[in-house]
């Protein structure tokens, strides 16, 4: 009989954070545990999320799911954990478990739109849009619906009622400072919740030092009611890797502007097959943007080949202030650098 302890606790972690404490997944998976007699004694929701946030391999002793590495990263679901909950999506036994998780659904929008835009015949027409919307996306934390009017109103393929539906009225969430009276927008982490009377940015990684609060790195927005804030699940999965990925093509492109021999970088090519792509002398590069260097061990990856798209070399290359531990993956095809290795290597390639 297939094991269903894993994805019903995943699910049922994700109600958690919703503030479901007893949910049926969740009462299930505990159960199942409690049975196989090598969980460690849990009393408290508290110490269950802390558990999640811990790599799952170092404490989850049955079968798992082996693209998930942590469940949680601070009170969030990590990425590989939402993308595994999309998944099990799909299959009908856990759609009703499913269905309910907010953010979960604020992603999808972004992604339905994605492969909307995948499955159109014009294919160059889609590549602009998609390019021209995800810029936008990690440009704007805030906007207002004649922001989205006016940069949308050209656009074919994309409605600017589909990039409204990307955003919430501000005034619903959670972000006013109530003592400075003021919205706080991160040029690293876009809109910054406030809890309990504090801000606190939505990824302190990203954020924290490299980002000092109350200097250049916040800037103060007025309130106004027809003010709108991306969605969390965008600003998290859309807007904060996205930063990184502009810093480094605005990079390239300073190096393609000084040097003949390399080419125009492309962004997010084949419609988000890759985050860069980008001729060096004769030989076709792409880049994926990693938020950090480290080491992932397992869970990193060679870049995959497109059908259309013929590369040479690939590359994961994550911002050097975010390296948490000297890098030491080998793999295949794929090289693993800083964000200034890899334009050292670019410039010498040139
Ligand atoms: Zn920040």
């Amino acid at each position: 009989m297939p094991d269903y302890t894993f994805p019903y606790f995943a699910i049922g972690i994700a109600k958690l954070l919703e503030g479901n404490r007893y949910s049926s997944e969740l009462r299930y998976a505990l159960g199942q545990l409690t049975l196989k007699d090598w969980f460690p004694q849990i009393v408290t929701a508290s110490g269950l999320l802390a558990l999640c946030r811990q790599p799952i391999e170092t404490w989850w002793r049955g079968e798992a799911a082996d693209s998930v590495d942590v469940l949680l990263v601070g009170d969030r679901l990590s990425e590989s954990a939402e993308n595994y909950l999309n998944t099990l999506r799909k299959e009908s036994r856990y759609t009703d478990s499913i269905s309910g998780i907010a953010q979960l659904a604020d992603n999808d929008l972004f992604r339905q739109l994605l492969l909307r835009l995948r499955q159109e015949d014009n294919r160059a027409r889609a590549q602009s849009e998609y390019v021209q919307l995800r810029r936008f996306l990690i440009e704007h934390a805030f906007a207002t619906k004649s922001d989205i009017r006016n940069a949308f109103a050209n656009t074919l393929l994309i409605t600017p009622s589909d990039v409204r539906d990307l955003y919430m009225r501000a005034d619903d969430m959670s972000l006013r400072d109530p003592q400075a009276n003021v919205y706080y927008n991160c040029q690293r982490c876009g809109a910054v919740p406030i809890e309990e009377g504090i801000p606190q940015p939505l990824k302190p990684q990203v954020c924290g030092a490299h980002c000092p609060r109350w200097r250049e790195g916040w800037e103060e927005i007025a309130p106004s009611k027809h003010l709108l804030v991306l969605r969390r699940g965008v600003q998290e999965r859309t807007l904060i890797p996205g930063v990184p990925e502009l810093r480094l093509l605005a990079a390239l492109r300073d190096l393609h502007a000084a040097h003949g021999t390399i080419g125009e970088p492309v962004l997010w090519p084949g419609i988000d097959s890759y985050d860069i792509a980008m001729q060096v002398g004769d030989a076709l590069w792409v880049v994926d943007v990693k938020d950090r260097g480290g080491n992932f061990g397992r869970f990193l990856k060679d870049i995959p080949h497109h059908p259309d798209i013929h590369w040479h070399r690939a590359f994961y290359v994550y911002p050097h202030e975010r390296e948490v531990e000297k890098v030491q993956v080998q793999l295949d095809w794929t090289e693993i650098l800083s964000d200034q290795a890899f334009l050292a290597l670019v410039a010498q390639e040139a």
